[in-house]
């Protein structure tokens, strides 16, 4: 039982700050920051010169 709780805890801990990455909060409120992938619909991982798609590995260059 310990080792699980344990392994949760851990799993967590790294996890939440990754997402609120996605975030910015206006008015009280979380807006997502991210744009979602064209292909597969999921959230696309903000990189310094580039967005990133996990899912199907979609890659967009970001024009600075
Ligand atoms: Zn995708």
């Amino acid at each position: 039982m310990n080792i699980i709780a344990k392994k949760a805890k851990s799993k967590g801990r790294g996890k939440s700050p990754q997402l609120w990455k996605n975030y910015d909060i206006k008015d009280g409120r979380a807006v997502l920051k991210n744009k979602k992938c064209p292909k597969c619909k999921k959230l696309l991982a903000n990189m310094k010169n580039r967005i990133y798609c996990g899912g199907c590995g979609y890659t967009e260059i970001k024009k600075v």
